[in-house]
């Protein structure tokens, strides 16, 4: 009788502590979703300091917005605009792993896989964003858990942005334009800072025309940014 009312002492709490481990992941996983995965993404995930993704929007199939009576599409205009940056963080001395370098169809998911397995330290999605109404200027999306490091990452490429005479004042927001508990699927599944940038309208006539005179000095204002928090997430 001893022996077995020991081991019913035992299995009680026991239980109890896998009882509510249980609950409280279910728990987590129903009232925080995003919150959760967020966190769940950041584990064990030890990225290379000198490494960068470059995620142009769209692609193949997905045109994106378009501008100009439908003649400009925003998967051509991040592509072109990616391989500059590309090209400046390379020319700086950093990897640059691309999502796509060519005109071609890559599901976010796929992209997400590029940006965790090439262990990127930053990623940046490059948009170019749309109204039927009159808006102009750049934006930057970052997870609605407002993450320092991705904060940083949007405010040192505003800055640069705005040094080179771009319009930044439409700022920095957080989850997704359609619910501010939601996020950008690329932004919700790196495990890695990102931020998705929106470089201009591309219904807006003179930001089509700052994007085409100036693309250069976006594309390095861009990696300026970019190399700003790199350098301040390294301590440098
Ligand atoms: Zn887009």
């Amino acid at each position: 009788m001893k022996i077995k009312y020991k081991q019913f002492n035992f299995i009680i709490p026991l239980a109890a502590i896998f009882i509510l481990t249980f609950s409280a992941v279910i728990a987590l996983l129903s009232v925080g979703g995003e919150e959760t995965v967020y966190y769940f993404n950041q584990l064990s995930f030890t990225p290379d300091p000198k490494t960068v993704c470059i995620d142009a929007g769209h692609g193949g199939s997905s045109s994106g917005a378009t501008g100009e009576g439908g003649k400009r599409l925003e998967k051509d205009d991040t592509l072109r605009l990616s391989l500059l940056v590309r090209d400046e963080l390379v020319k700086r001395g950093y990897t640059v792993v691309m999502t796509r370098d060519t005109d071609k169809d890559i599901s976010l998911e796929d992209r997400c896989k590029v940006a965790n397995k090439s262990k990127a330290s930053l990623f940046v999605s490059i948009h170019r964003n749309s109204t039927s109404g009159t808006g102009q200027g750049c934006e930057m999306w970052i997870h609605s858990m407002n993450p320092s490091d991705d904060r940083l990452l949007a405010e040192n490429i505003l800055q640069s942005l705005d040094l080179m005479g771009a319009d930044t004042s439409r700022g920095i927001h957080t989850g997704y334009r359609e619910g501010a508990n939601k996020n950008y699927y690329v932004n919700r599944c790196s495990k890695m800072p990102s931020v998705l940038a929106e470089i201009g309208f591309i219904s807006s006539k003179s930001d089509n025309a700052q994007f085409d005179q100036k693309i250069g000095e976006l594309a390095a204002a861009i990696a300026d940014g970019i190399e700003m928090t790199l350098l301040e997430m390294n301590g440098e």
